[in-house]
């Protein structure tokens, strides 16, 4: 950091030239008019890092996890059921997956109204894994300054060899990224060993190679240029800001006039504020952006120029916090609510949806239940003389264990009827089964050309996994 500073002597013109804004770009959109990203420390950095090893862990190790000895969390979309642990979604579970939906959507929006777009600079994938490459990146070219040397000199040897072992190293976190990400939806202890013995499906093949070029594309090239022109949540997020929300801003009033100064020098004479422009909180932006001119959308919030400025000032000896997670209010010398309509309406449904997803997964019971009368035959007389309508029965087992059921019917006034069927079956864990039966009548009970019959389900031994369904008993 010594040198660093020292940096702000030079003329200031010279150090632009090293790193143009984004609008001195020739074309800011094309990758290989790329940022130079400088390493930063500091507290914000730390905690980024911690979180992003947290994150990045967890979404290593979970499809691993064996639940039953089974894949902890399998979301099968080809045979639509989605195991989470003890319990398997399918596709009539869809209020659940839709209450999961909205609780997640109403949880950002409820963040990004209270913290700006945390989500962008501390969790986001496209965040982390850009972060990783460029970490990659720094330890096989150097530093920032070593890293435009590199490719502002004609290709050699060493260049060479560098430039090949980054994108070496980057196919292959791409690669693992991929296939941990593909191992959600499918087999992942199958999947990494018959991806290797080329015996996966074409579907699994397909989807680890698009996702490994996805993760180079996004992570190696794109960049920035997917936070800032391509992520739809960058152009609405602005929506849910207001004064009150913590953003990371200058302080404009502390910071200017800027300039270079030197160290021990009398600011209050040269007539300048706390910003010794020496440019940092640019060459550690991820964006590329000077966020001394203000909030904009193609922040994402990471705090990288907090830390850069806040070594600068205590270098310099004055108070941090020049750059900083604040609010416009508190820059504005007003009090920051976090009680505003926004906030609170945003947690008041963000409670109701997470209660609504709690009671539907408490409720819920794992076993479905349908019956259709055969529209062929309207009914026919059997021998006994009593009236026989034949329904089939599909019943799907959607826990994970095995269960044994008991099939009844029951109608109101109705003493004698009688079941022609298998009464009990038996389906192992996520099984289901289609069970044709008859229900005969005695004509005596039946009072009109069209009355209601009650089936019912019940699991052997759990009397809570029931169903009732009514169907049409019809005589006419
Ligand atoms: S805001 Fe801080 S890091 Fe940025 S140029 Fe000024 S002193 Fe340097
Ligand atoms: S301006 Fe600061 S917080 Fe915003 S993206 Fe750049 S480094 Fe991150």
């Amino acid at each position: 950091m010594e040198q660093n500073i020292e940096v702000q002597n030079a003329p200031p013109k010279s150090v632009r030239i090293q790193q143009p804004e984004p609008s001195q770009r020739d074309n800011k959109y094309a990758p290989s008019n790329g940022i130079y990203v400088r390493e930063v420390k500091g507290r914000v950095e730390t905690f980024r890092r911690s979180l992003g090893f947290v994150l990045m862990a967890l979404f290593l190790v979970l499809p691993w996890l064996t639940w039953n000895g089974e894949q902890a969390i399998l979301l099968n979309i080809l045979d639509q059921r989605f195991r989470i642990f003890g319990m398997t979604l399918w596709p009539q579970d869809l209020t659940i997956l839709a209450w999961i939906f909205m609780v997640s959507a109403f949880a950002l929006f409820l963040v990004t109204t209270l913290y700006g777009r945390v989500w962008c600079g501390f969790t986001c994938p496209q965040t982390a894994w850009t972060f990783l490459f460029i970490w990659f990146e720094r330890k096989i070219e150097g530093s920032r300054h070593q890293r435009m040397k590199l490719d502002e000199r004609p290709m050699d040897a060493d260049k060479f060899l560098r430039k090949s072992l980054k994108h070496f190293v980057w196919i292959v976190v791409a690669l693992i990224t991929a296939m941990t990400f593909v191992g959600y939806f499918t087999e992942i202890r199958v999947l990494f060993i018959d991806f290797w013995l080329l015996e996966s499906s074409a579907w699994a093949i397909g989807c680890v190679l698009f996702f490994t070029f996805a993760t180079y594309g996004n992570a190696g090239w794109m960049r920035e240029i997917m936070c800032t022109h391509i992520c739809p949540y960058a152009r609405f997020q602005s929506a849910m800001f207001d004064k009150d929300t913590f953003i990371v801003a200058y302080d404009e009033k502390r910071g200017e006039p800027r300039g270079p100064r030197k160290r021990k020098s009398d600011i209050e004479e040269q007539g300048l504020g706390h910003c010794v422009d020496c440019q940092l909180c640019v060459q550690v932006c991820p964006t590329g952006i000077d966020i001394r001119n203000g909030l904009q959308y193609e922040c994402i919030n990471c705090g990288a120029c907090v830390d850069a400025c806040d070594g600068v000032m205590d270098k310099m000896g004055y108070p941090r916090k020049l750059i900083s997670f604040t609010t416009e209010h508190r820059l504005e010398g007003k009090q920051t609510k976090i009680f505003r309509f926004k906030s609170v309406g945003y947690g008041a449904a963000l409670i109701l949806l997470s209660a609504l997803l709690v009671l539907d997964i408490l409720f819920r019971v794992p076993l479905e239940f349908d019956v259709i009368r055969d529209r062929n035959t309207l009914y026919r007389e059997n021998q006994e003389g009593f009236i026989e309508n034949v329904y089939t029965l599909r019943i799907i087992n959607k826990s994970q264990q095995a269960q044994r059921f008991i099939l009844s019917a029951s109608a109101d006034d109705v003493e004698d009827m009688q079941w022609m069927g298998p009464t009990e079956v038996s389906l192992a864990g996520g099984e289901s089964d289609i069970v044709p039966v008859s229900i005969a009548i005695d004509p005596y009970f039946i009072n009109r050309p069209m009355m209601s019959i009650r089936f019912e389900i019940e699991a052997v031994d759990d009397s809570r996994v029931s169903r009732q369904v009514t169907s049409n008993f019809i005589y006419q």
